[in-house]
């Protein structure tokens, strides 16, 4: 097992990944960030180079073809994708690295790599979900419609997932999400260099 840990944060549109991602980012300084590549447009005042790297398709495909991707897929229509160099990197350096991505994304890494750890972030139903998605108020109708019956297809898939965490109360979850980070660091086989140093001194 390499000593850096690999963690990700998945779930269904408007479970509230983003969100938990961030504030673990906030708790957790230590931690690693992933910034992701997408052909989606910018919104707001996101920056490129800071919540994305925003590339054309053209560009896009071109990093699939020399295998810079950890994984990709195609989400609500457009590609996303994990810049593979970044993360290996930092993992050889025995970081801990926090990828938020689509749950398609994080099968893809789990069979890559079985020892990551992957958390699905679950909402607490279908309504609530549903709900969730119509006050963000950045989705049409029939786009809501399609990310609740995406979002079923999803949850079918939990088994992929080592951790489920029920985002029903937001600062529970972010503890949750916490402390599944700070035990899988403290596993014995992420920490034999540590205690090959201690034995030596
Ligand atoms: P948004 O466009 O709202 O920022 O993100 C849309 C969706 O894409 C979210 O579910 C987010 O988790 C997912 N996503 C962001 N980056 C990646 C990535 O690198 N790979 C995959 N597979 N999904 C991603």
């Amino acid at each position: 097992m390499m000593e850096g840990a690999l963690i990700v944060i998945s779930g269904p549109s408007g479970a509230g990944k983003g969100t938990i991602y961030n504030s673990v980012m906030e708790r957790m300084p230590e931690n690693i960030r992933s910034i992701s590549v997408t052909t989606r447009e910018p919104r707001g005042s996101e920056q490129d180079g800071v919540e994305y790297f925003f590339k054309t398709e053209d560009q896009f495909n071109e990093l699939v073809k020399n295998d810079g991707f950890l994984e990709y897929a195609n989400v609500f229509g457009h590609y996303y994708g994990t810049p593979k160099k970044h993360v290996m990197d930092m993992m050889r350096l025995g970081k801990t690295v926090l990828l938020e991505i689509d749950v398609k994304g994080a099968a893809q890494i789990k069979s890559k790599f079985p020892s990551c750890v992957t958390i699905f972030i679950m909402p607490p139903s279908f309504k609530e979900l549903e709900r969730r998605l119509r006050g963000r108020g950045t989705d049409k109708e029939e786009s809501i419609i399609k990310r609740l019956s995406e979002a079923k297809c999803e949850l079918s898939q939990y088994k992929l997932f080592d951790y489920i965490v029920f985002n029903d109360d937001l600062s529970d979850a972010i503890n949750d999400t916490v402390n599944i980070i700070r035990s899988e660091r403290n596993r014995t086989l992420r920490n034999e260099n540590k205690i090959k140093q201690l034995l030596e001194e």
